[in-house]
């Protein structure tokens, strides 16, 4: 790996045996670049403080011309007498100390100020700036962070700023420069829609980032994919980022609806892809046609619906149509469901763009049904579980069966508790339960209650 990439060094440090010693560092560093090995070339042993700190402001401004990065010095006692004399801390030795400058800043035009969109819909300013070389780079944009950031700069269009970087590395707008301002700088307005789609933008209470709300923005739609591909959603399991990136990059996949349309041959096409990998995504896909409604409602990425309300909108409506027509009243009889995840579900669902999805999903076979659970069996209605231990099947499996039975699965045990489901390995749980006169059932006692009807 080190192999491949282009990485030099300058060696600055001799151990040799005690009789071969230089008496001075210089003379270490001759030693050393005698040998053939690389030494930092502009290194000079220096008469007195005067000297040195003259040496260091000659170095501020020609440090810019040096091909390699660099944010100071290390100043050095040369004398291996003095050097020995002074010793160390067990962190550090006494005879050496790193110099920092202050960052380097410069003073640019702000050309114009744009604002970008993340993949989480984040809405971010950018100010463009005439180019201006800084600790060695060119740079032409800096962020401005967020919207509180814009206010306080009052960072303007056309203004002159003054810019750093951070950390010698990130771009950073440090103050506007305001005395130079002729009145023609332009304020910039942060915008009320999102600037990849058009939708209104958001603002959490107590967030500083403001949001594009729109599911369907073009800008999220990595992001949207891999949540509709995620585990506890359609759980695509073969279809990570770097597959869903190249999906997105290569304009195969604009929706949740084309990954329907992937063929293998489209797939192998792909860098990186076997066939038996493709092979491998394509199985997954089509395995997620039969997912259960409530995961397809999770991983349409309604906003304020997590698994549990998508189980409940599912247990309660039995379709994702009866979902996307009902109105806000009859969403809000789903006990998790009030006004503002009512009007949510209501708004997801009247987006052209949420239809043009579940007509494409509905061509491609996808499940979108369930028997409603008001008419099936609920034999485990009132109850409460608490699970624990080493059991045969995955948890979360499970938890929902006995959701489906009506019960409910809590994390911990208390005398409301109705059973602990229990495995292998109990612990504190069980000690608990037994404590509190819980009764234990095991497995195959729940599956008994389970079958009942
Ligand atoms: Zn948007």
């Amino acid at each position: 790996m080190a192999a491949k990439r282009p990485l030099s060094v300058f060696i600055y440090w001799l151990r040799a045996a005690e009789n071969r010693m230089p008496d001075s560092h210089s003379g270490c560093l001759d030693m050393i670049r005698e040998m053939g090995l690389p030494v930092e070339p502009h290194a000079e042993a220096l008469r007195d403080v005067d000297a040195l700190v003259a040496h260091l402001e000659k170095w501020e401004s020609r440090r810019s011309e040096l091909d390699y990065e660099t944010d100071g010095m290390v100043i050095k006692v040369n004398s291996m007498a003095h050097q020995k004399a002074l010793g160390g801390t067990s962190r550090h030795p006494r005879f050496a100390i790193a110099f920092k400058y202050p960052p380097e800043q410069k003073e640019t035009v702000v050309v114009s100020i744009e604002v970008q969109v993340g993949r989480t819909g984040k809405l971010t300013p950018v100010a463009n700036l005439e180019p201006v070389r800084l600790s060695g780079t060119i740079v032409k944009r800096a962020t401005l962070h967020n919207r509180d950031e814009v206010e306080r700069l009052d960072i303007r269009e056309g203004d002159r700023a003054l810019v750093r970087k951070a950390g010698e590395i990130i771009p950073q707008i440090v103050a506007v420069v305001k005395e130079k301002r002729d009145g023609s700088e332009k304020p910039f307005a942060f915008p009320e829609q999102c600037p990849v789609c058009g939708s209104e933008t958001s603002r959490q209470e107590g967030e500083v980032d403001v949001r594009c709300v729109n599911p369907f923005c073009e800008a999220q739609l990595r992001e949207r994919l891999a949540h509709f591909c995620s585990r506890q959603a359609m759980d695509i399991e073969n279809a990570g980022p770097s597959l869903i990136n190249q999906l997105v990059d290569k304009g195969l996949v604009h929706d949740f609806g084309d990954l329907y349309a992937l063929t293998r041959e489209k797939l192998e096409s792909l860098d990186r892809m076997a066939e038996k990998s493709a092979a491998n995504v394509i199985e997954a896909i089509d395995r997620s046609r039969k997912a259960p409604l409530d995961r397809l409602i999770f991983g349409l990425g309604i906003p304020m619906v997590g698994t549990r309300t998508a189980k409940q909108l599912a247990d309660e409506f039995g379709s994702l149509d009866a979902i996307a027509s009902a109105d806000a009243e009859r969403l809000t009889q789903v006990t998790d469901v009030g006004p503002r995840v009512a009007a949510s579900v209501k708004e997801y669902f009247q987006r052209d763009a949420a239809k043009n999805v579940v007509e494409k999903l509905r061509a491609a076979g996808v499940n979108m049904t369930q028997e409603r659970r008001a008419d099936g069996p609920r034999p485990l209605d009132g109850l409460s579980f608490v699970i624990t231990g080493a059991l045969s099947r995955p948890r979360d499996e499970i938890k929902r069966d006995i959701e489906n039975a009506g019960g409910k699965v809590v994390s911990s045990v208390s005398k409301n508790t109705s059973f602990l489901v229990c495995g292998e390995d109990a612990g504190s749980k069980l000690e608990k339960a037994n404590k509190l006169g819980v009764p234990v059932i095991d497995e195959a006692a729940l599956a008994r209650m389970l079958s009942q009807s």
